[in-house]
């Protein structure tokens, strides 16, 4: 989540809750905010009050003692009316997930995702092996980073435990498709896919009272910045971007009037145009990165005419990451091949990217 793109939605709140603290969107529905120790310092998460059924909350925070904190003050009060009936994440990205398992200890609340994001946390809080290390390590190496930008990479590891301290051991399972009726209000899951595997979205169809539909975008929309869509050493051949392109298409079936509900930045409507806009952007780089790769190159040097300002590590891995999924979706459109340089040239067995058909004597593979 680097860019700032173009396209000015229409936002129709003029106040922000503080950090711990929320407001009122539509009736039952709280827009909570928590705040993050990074650069995106804050994440929006959702309460949608069930009636006697009980609360549902959409994305917990980190798991951290600040968050946790806050979300002790929240049972304590603005939620106190009712019990929390279930606990929906959208993703499995430590922001979204990390309070889950303390908030359904602590509440009595079933979990829900999607199979695919609750494995992936599972998995990754149980924390790497040794063969995943040195493959983590091969992915950096061929990606042409300094020495120093990869030993930083790699001394990453345990963050993921550190933002989602635990995860919750037993799933209900969210399917595109699926409606989760809260209250009197029936929410239907929205699958999707690009910034991460299968992402969950929430939308409320209109209900004739004068309320438009809502959805609860995840991280799938943003009305600022444009999500982070990454390869990751795990699937270095993966083209996320293709999903991600497939999902930006499909906001379209939605009426243009939705009040997005996204998890970074402030509720907004235009969502044909912000998805639109977010297209452009990545048709933009694409082209850009065509353009950079007429004289072949690593993906860390096209990193770095993207990104050109200073990034800490957090941020080198995902703007890595973006290089390399525009990197690879060149490639599965046949636009780019990845080469091998010979190792006497000195690269030391970093790949480069060059426009299909310009190879030349280098090898591909
Ligand atoms: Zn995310």
């Amino acid at each position: 989540m680097l860019s700032t793109t173009n396209g000015a939605p229409d936002y129709p709140f003029c106040s922000t809750p503080e950090a711990g603290g929320w407001l009122e969107v539509a009736p039952g529905v709280l827009w909570i905010r928590l705040a993050l120790p990074f650069q995106l310092d804050h994440v929006n998460v959702w309460a949608l009050d069930g009636g006697d059924s009980g609360w549902t909350l959409v994305d917990c925070g980190l798991g951290d003692p600040r968050s946790l904190s806050v979300w002790e003050g929240l049972l304590r009060d603005a939620l106190a009316r009712r019990s929390v009936q279930r606990v929906v994440v959208t993703h499995f990205h430590p922001d979204h997930i990390g309070a889950a398992g303390w908030l359904v200890e602590r509440t009595g609340a079933v979990f829900a995702a999607s199979l695919t994001e609750w494995l992936l946390a599972r998995a990754l809080s149980a924390g790497s092996d040794a063969a995943a290390d040195a493959a983590a390590e091969r992915f950096y190496r061929r990606s042409g980073m300094a020495e120093e930008a990869i030993a930083s990479m790699l001394g990453r590891k345990g963050a993921y435990n550190r933002g989602v301290p635990s995860v919750p051991p037993t799933l209900t399972r969210l399917r595109a498709g699926d409606r989760l009726t809260v209250g009197r209000h029936e929410w239907i899951v929205i699958g999707g896919s690009g910034h991460t595997a299968e992402p969950v979205s929430l939308y409320r169809p209109a209900d004739g009272n004068g309320e438009t539909g809502l959805l609860i975008s995840g991280d799938q929309i943003l009305p600022r910045i444009s999500p982070n869509i990454s390869v990751w050493p795990a699937e270095p051949d993966a083209d996320p971007l293709a999903d991600y392109l497939a999902s930006l298409d499909g906001w379209s079936a939605l009426p243009a009037d939705t009040l997005v509900l996204p998890s970074h930045g402030r509720p907004f409507r235009g969502l044909h145009e912000r998805a639109r806009a977010l297209a452009d952007h990545h048709a933009e780089r694409l082209e850009e990165i065509e353009t950079l790769c007429a004289t072949p190159r690593t993906a860390a040097a096209v990193t770095r005419a993207l990104f050109p300002r200073p990034l800490d590590a957090q941020q080198t891995l995902f703007a890595l990451g973006e290089a390399i999924a525009h990197l690879n979706h060149l490639i599965h459109r046949g636009r780019m091949l990845r080469m091998v340089a010979d190792e006497g040239a000195g690269r030391s067995g970093a790949d480069l990217y060059g426009l299909a058909g310009t190879a030349g004597t280098l090898m591909t593979r």
